[in-house]
């Protein structure tokens, strides 16, 4: 019997992000970048592979607690 607080989960498909693949958190707005390693802005609480690929991240923002999915690494890392 948790309690949580915060429990809704936003996804992010990475397929539909432009530039360098950061976006702002759906909830907060802070700018969240997959290649910051710093944990300053979120934690990676979660890591699905299939595979040698990422396939799903789910991390947390330090701002606001917000759990996000990332999806659509597989498509991303593929050249057609
Ligand atoms: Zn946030």
């Amino acid at each position: 019997m948790k309690r949580k607080s915060e429990s809704k989960t936003y996804v992010i498909d990475l397929t539909k992000i432009d530039g360098d693949g950061s976006f702002p958190c759906p909830k907060c707005g802070v700018i969240i970048s997959p290649d910051d390693e710093t944990e300053e802005v979120y934690v990676i609480v979660d890591t699905k592979v299939k595979g040698e690929q990422l396939e799903e991240l789910v991390i947390r923002c330090n701002k606001c607690g917000s759990k996000i999915r990332l999806t659509g690494f597989l498509l991303s890392t593929q050249k057609a």
